[in-house]
């Protein structure tokens, strides 16, 4: 069978039509000389399948959409603590390479923008680091989100390094509060190798479906960076990655994401897919204009605004029976599924405190629970205790050991209902 996504995908990007509005960035020449027919659109799933249709195999500079993985890298290094002290996470409002700091701090505001992104780009391997370590640690560190070995386009940093005289205004006043040290035009160097890595649509895909998938490398299954970095970059892409439009891009589109003036956009919509597109003409903000227009109708499309959430409270019952065995003894059956959270815990919690059968036995079924975190396992096992004070006695049903960790009290493991099965 041919995959209808990719025949979707097509389609997406013939709906797109010829015209091509916006303009290729200019302050960097090699980037304005760009051919602006370029369009692609990639989607990745966070079990490692690529789908893409259009120019997914053509390489162009990864400019900004570096900085959030830098920021990653970062934190993964330093820890959320010292990189706030040093970068905020308030959106600006103004335009990507505003020069402006926080007020009183001298902390740029956010991570994103130029001034963060040289912060950011200042603090990987410490103080020590020069230009050419730091940038091989964030190639090295965007080659792992990839899954290939990435390299610069030398002459995409040229061109820029040359041009690169408000960066450099950036980092003069960055090191003049003192957010960053050492030698202002070295930075600059190396945030400007670190913007000029080359990626295809598929590569941004592979990159976009880590963060999607908690920083686990979807093919591989290989721990990038923490869960909790993951989570800090995605919050920061969504508050402030699409610069001065990032409420525009919130209300309407609604996942995380990040351009780059060569024309890139990278979305991840967490515990689902991961986005790349690519078309060469930007807005007066710097993002792709065809680009957006892509992601706009594959966010209505497919249901990805962030806050279009799933209803999984409703369905975590599965069944809930109760059997009766010789003797008249009742044995109550309450099966779960899904992917079980705070909302589904508490749907299992009020469904478990009632017991109108009066069955002397609850056997709470996890055959079909998967992806339970941490608050709804020490609830459900809170819950197995409680009806055991209440005089009820507990099974759980737990042939994998969701709830192995947790306090259940005295339930006993079952991991299969023959026993209670009516003969
Ligand atoms: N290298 C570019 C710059 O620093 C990146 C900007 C961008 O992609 N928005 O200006």
């Amino acid at each position: 069978m041919r995959l209808p996504i990719v025949d979707y995908l097509d389609e997406v990007l013939a709906g797109i039509g010829t015209d091509n509005p916006g303009a290729t960035a200019d302050y960097i020449p090699e980037l304005a000389d760009a051919d602006p027919s370029f369009l692609g659109v990639c989607v990745a799933t966070i079990d490692g399948t690529i789908y893409g249709a259009g120019d997914i195999d053509v390489p162009f500079s990864i400019q900004s959409i570096s900085k959030p993985f830098a920021y990653a890298l970062a934190l993964a290094e330093h820890g959320l603590e010292h990189v706030l002290e040093r970068v905020g996470v308030e959106p600006s409002g103004e335009a990507f390479n505003e020069l402006s700091l926080e007020e009183g701090s001298g902390r740029p505001l956010n991570p994103m923008i130029n001034a963060g992104a040289l912060t950011t780009h200042a603090l990987l391997g410490g103080p020590q680091a020069d230009a050419n370590e730091r940038f091989e640690i964030v190639r090295r560190g965007m080659s792992a989100f990839a899954g290939r070995e990435l390299d610069v386009d030398e002459n995409v940093y040229k061109s820029e390094r040359e041009t690169a005289y408000r960066n450099t205004a950036i980092a003069n006043m960055l090191r003049s509060y003192g957010t960053i040290t050492g030698d202002p035009n070295g930075v600059v160097d190396g945030y400007t190798r670190q913007c000029s890595v080359l990626v295809t649509l598929r590569d941004l895909a592979h990159m976009a479906a880590t963060l999607a998938n908690a920083g686990r490398r979807p093919d591989t299954g290989e721990q990038i960076v923490p869960r909790s970095v993951v989570r800090q970059v995605l919050s920061v892409m969504m508050t402030c990655g699409m610069y001065d439009a990032a409420g525009d891009w919130m209300s309407t589109i609604g996942f995380p994401a990040k351009s780059g003036v060569a024309g890139g956009i990278l979305g991840a919509l967490p515990g689902q897919v991961g986005i790349a597109t690519f078309s060469p003409r930007l807005d007066q903000h710097g993002n792709s204009v065809r680009g957006i227009r892509i992601c706009d109708r594959m966010s209505k499309d497919m249901g990805m605004h962030i806050m279009e959430g799933a209803e999984p409270a409703r369905s975590v019952i599965r069944r809930d029976r109760v059997l009766t065995l010789p003797g008249n003894h009742r044995v109550r059956v309450c099966s779960l599924q899904g992917t079980i959270g705070f909302s589904g815990a508490e749907r299992v919690l009020r469904t478990l405190a009632e017991n109108p059968d009066n069955a002397g036995r609850v056997v709470i079924d996890l055959r079909r629970a998967y992806a339970v975190n941490d608050v709804a396992r020490r609830m459900i096992a809170e819950a197995a205790r409680r009806l055991q004070l209440d005089g009820l006695s507990v099974s759980l049903l737990d042939p994998d050991r969701v709830l192995a960790d947790s306090d259940a009290g005295e339930a006993e493991v079952i991991s299969s209902l023959d026993k209670y099965r009516p003969y």
